[in-house]
């Protein structure tokens, strides 16, 4: 808008339509004090500024004009009839002016100098705007970059302040930050602490981390300089993301030698007594049976028979207790041949009927086919899959013993209780060593090994197994073999 100043109406009615005529906005003010109140209200892109007035000539309103910070750049044009010599002009760009015109107006020159300011302004007001927000572009910027400085401060203290080795990598697997543990283990800053020779290559293993864009966590053995025994750690890398991309890695190495020793002692303790268990049980077995066969009366009989019963749970507890002594150790062997399945099926369904005879254990399918692999290991995973059947599933007397071959060539041995289930998540750790549900853990009685061993048979079987299961509905364990080799 263009603020016209002049003490005559008829001067700023004539500048107005001259104006108007060309679309230019305009704002009047008939006096000198009139005027620079305006200018402090609004914003306007020229003023047009007659010097010859009462009170407040025009190159007073322009100083006082060109002393606003708000106002000092808005160009003004001097209107006069008089004043039109040098020393006049020169006054009036002194004080803040821009250009000058002099009375009779000629409005193809004012035109051209409004036009011309006009453009001007435009001009410096779009710079003006550029400047800004590129200011404040700066200071987002400083004050991002300020608070990405104070996080990693942070991040520094906190990895600082913990007992573990820790340290941080660029997103590339760069490594940016190490705390004052790392040294203790690593030749150099930017070396890994030193692993022992059987274990993976740190280096080699953050490379893949990088490049799948997944953290990783693993065990490896490293050691002090100033000690001569590896210690297990546990290696862990999580990714940092800002927007979803990874920005960088933050390590732990945590020393689990201790807990690794006590799960080792447990390990050999189980072991120990398990075989001590077993030389006492095999004789009081053998003293029972002998027991069974010489006595006649039936209430011995019955007796000596629940004495037996007992016996053959203790036996199989030990013999589980047994297995995981051997796995630990890599001495579960296996006598792998062709054996007829569905005999072995049906043996062990029998059995376990005649122990359980309120359960109905129904069978579907036949194979008609030989498989390959241990009998004996792999009727054990079926006998443990039906105990569990039978024990989890208190309400329901009905499984069902699932026989079907696969269109990918494999046969699927599944077994299908309507027992109390299993929640999505204990499903993903139901097959590790001593783990068991909170809800069998209140209700039933058991060592959460059996699933363990089933699992360790099936993969060194390299058989695809697994479970599906729904709370209160009941599970589906199964396990498939390939047939390929008949
Ligand atoms: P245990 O039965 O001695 O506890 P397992 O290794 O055989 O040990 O089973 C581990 C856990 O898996 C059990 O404690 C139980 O929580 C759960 N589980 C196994 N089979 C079933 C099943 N058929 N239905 C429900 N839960 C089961």
């Amino acid at each position: 808008m263009i603020l016209i100043v002049d003490d005559k109406p008829e001067n700023i009615l004539s500048l107005k339509s001259v104006l108007s005529l060309h679309s230019f906005p305009t704002d009047s003010a008939s006096s000198g004090e009139a005027a620079l109140k305006k200018v402090l209200k609004n914003n306007y892109a020229l003023i047009i500024l007659d010097v010859q007035m009462p009170d407040m000539d025009g190159f007073e309103v322009a100083e006082a004009i060109s002393g606003y910070s708000k106002t000092k750049d808005v160009p003004i044009i001097f209107l006069s009839a008089v004043n039109t010599d040098k020393r006049f002009i020169t006054r009036g760009y002194n004080s803040g002016g821009i250009d000058y015109i002099t009375k009779p107006i000629d409005p193809e020159i004012l035109l051209l100098k409004v036009k011309t300011f006009y453009k001007l302004y435009e001009q410096t007001r779009q710079l003006n705007e550029m400047q800004d927000s590129l200011r404040s572009e700066i200071e987002f910027r400083k004050k991002a970059q300020q608070e990405i400085n104070d996080k990693a401060l942070e991040l520094k203290f906190v990895l600082e302040s913990i007992p573990q080795i820790a340290f941080t990598t660029k997103a590339d697997g760069t490594i940016e930050y190490r705390n004052s543990q790392w040294m203790l283990y690593a030749d150099s800053e930017s070396d890994f602490p030193v692993t022992h020779p059987d274990d993976v290559c740190i280096a080699e293993e953050l490379k893949k981390m990088v490049k799948k864009g997944k953290p990783i966590e693993l065990e490896v053995r490293v050691k002090k300089h100033d000690q001569q025994q590896y210690r297990y750690h546990l290696l862990r890398v999580l990714p940092v993301k800002e927007k979803n991309a990874i920005v960088k890695w933050v390590g732990t190495f945590t020393d689990i030698e201790d807990q690794k020793q006590t799960v080792k002692r447990k390990d050999e303790f189980i072991s120990i007594a398990s075989h001590e268990l077993k030389t006492p049980l095999t004789s009081i077995k053998g003293y029972v049976q002998l027991l069974d066969r010489i006595s006649h009366d039936n209430a011995s009989r019955l007796y000596i028979e629940r004495t037996l019963l007992q016996i053959r749970k203790l036996d199989s507890l030990i013999a589980d207790l047994l297995d995981i002594s051997k796995i630990e150790s890599g001495k579960l062997k296996f006598n792998m041949r062709l054996f007829d399945i569905d005999s072995m099926i049906e043996n062990t369904i029998e059995i376990t009927s005649q122990t359980h005879t309120d359960y109905i254990v129904e069978r579907t399918g036949k194979a008609n086919v030989k498989v390959f692999g241990d009998e004996i290991r792999l009727e054990q995973v079926l006998f443990n899959f039906l105990s569990n059947a039978i024990k989890y599933s208190p309400q329901s007397k009905k499984i069902e013993v699932i026989t079907k071959r696969k269109p990918s060539n494999k046969l699927f041995i599944g077994i299908k209780d309507f027992g109390i289930g299993i929640s999505q998540k204990d499903q993903q750790n139901i097959f590790d060593k001593y783990y068991r549900t909170e809800v069998s853990t209140h209700n039933f009685q058991g060592l959460g090994i059996g699933l363990y061993i089933c699992a360790e048979i099936l993969r060194r079987h390299n058989f695809e197994f697994g479970v599906e299961s729904e709370p209160g509905k009941g599970s589906l364990f199964y396990f498939l073999i390939p047939l390929e080799i008949n």
